[in-house]
């Protein structure tokens, strides 16, 4: 997908902290983090949104939270807890149409969500 800049830091055209890379997805840190662990995770493929993910073939969004949880576990906050959100669409805060886990921890989460 052309100007997507998540599909230019999976490509490697554009720099990110990566956290670790598999065959399917990628996980990296979060530009502007919300919390002291805040990694995102996403499909090597375009997917706009969740929808469009969770209708994707051979479980690719199983992988992808196969992945959140890997990553939660090396940066130690499997025991504490974290949260994953996935922001869907204008009302849930989507600003990059390559979906993409959150995974925040290190710090208690609120709820309701603002
Ligand atoms: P959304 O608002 O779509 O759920 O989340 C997009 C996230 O991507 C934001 O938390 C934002 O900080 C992050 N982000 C936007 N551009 C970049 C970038 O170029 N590199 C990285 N690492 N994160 C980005
Ligand atoms: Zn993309």
């Amino acid at each position: 997908m052309p100007d997507c800049i998540f599909c230019g830091i999976a490509a490697g055209e554009l720099p990110a902290a990566i956290v670790s890379d598999k065959p399917r997805t990628l996980a990296f840190r979060d530009i502007n983090p919300q919390a002291p662990v805040h990694v995102l995770i996403i499909p090597r493929e375009h997917h706009p949104h969740l929808a469009a993910l969770s209708a994707a073939e051979d479980d690719l969004l199983g992988d992808l939270v196969e992945h959140a949880r890997e990553v939660a576990e090396t940066e130690g906050i499997s025991e504490e807890g974290y949260r994953v959100v996935f922001n869907t669409g204008r009302n849930g805060g989507q600003t990059v149409d390559h979906v993409h886990a959150h995974l925040l921890g290190g710090r208690a989460m609120s709820w309701p969500p603002g």
